[in-house]
């Protein structure tokens, strides 16, 4: 049986999802994992509920450093929802990473308290494109130390609109980073993003619905 284990993921980690119930990753989180921990660009298309977004997190969080302040890794996902979602998954985590600031930009939210939290240096940021790009116009968010790119639920993302949204913020990340993206269909606008975007990704399609 295949376990988290065996990918020299933080034994702290491990401890936290272990009291999840969260022992066997799932067939995406199988395939994604290995490779993202060894720096590839990952495409990765499974259904909805299949643990996207543990396979992405888990990488983020076990390579991020947290010896420095700077913004290393961004999350962009469709909706406000998503992002709480994300969020609350990741600080699941953070205890295994003492001095991990996490900052979740979304709409309908306080800017000014974003503003303060930014200001005192994050290293991981979720956020939704509207939100992002209104950080990055006031100055607030820096994209230069970005290391670690997802654009995760790419097709709801595309089909909500935010192509040119989506593009802008990108092509603010240095190209030397890590690009993932995650979606249940890989319909051709995406498929075109990320060939435009990703270096070599290595393609994980998973189409079972066990997870
Ligand atoms: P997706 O993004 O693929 O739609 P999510 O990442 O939101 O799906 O995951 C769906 C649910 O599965 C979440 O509640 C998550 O905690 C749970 N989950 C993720 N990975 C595992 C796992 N390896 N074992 C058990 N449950 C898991
Ligand atoms: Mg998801």
């Amino acid at each position: 049986m295949t376990t988290f284990k065996q990918w020299g993921i933080t034994p702290a980690l491990l401890d936290i999802l272990d009291k999840q119930g969260i022992v066997k990753p799932t067939p995406v989180q199988e395939a994604a994992i290995p490779a993202l921990l060894s720096g590839e660009d990952v495409i990765a298309q499974a259904q909805t509920g299949t643990g996207k977004t543990l396979a992405f997190l888990l990488p983020i969080i076990e390579k991020i450093r947290v010896d420095r302040s700077d913004a290393q890794a961004l999350i962009i996902t469709p909706t406000r929802e998503l992002a709480i979602q994300i969020t609350a998954e990741a600080r699941k985590l953070t205890n295994a990473k003492e001095g991990l600031s996490i900052l979740a930009a979304y709409g309908g939210q306080d800017v000014e308290r974003q503003l303060r939290k930014l200001k005192s240096g994050t290293q991981l940021v979720i956020g939704t494109p509207g939100r992002l790009l209104d950080h990055l116009r006031r100055g607030s968010l820096k994209l230069g130390s970005i290391k670690m790119l997802v654009l995760d639920e790419a097709d709801q993302m595309l089909h909500m609109g935010f192509l040119a949204e989506v593009e802008s913020i990108i092509r603010m990340i240095p190209r030397s980073r890590q690009t993932m993206l995650f979606s249940a269909t890989m319909p051709d606008n995406v498929k075109r993003l990320a060939k435009t975007y990703m270096d070599q990704p290595k393609d994980i399609r998973i189409t079972e619905t066990s997870r």
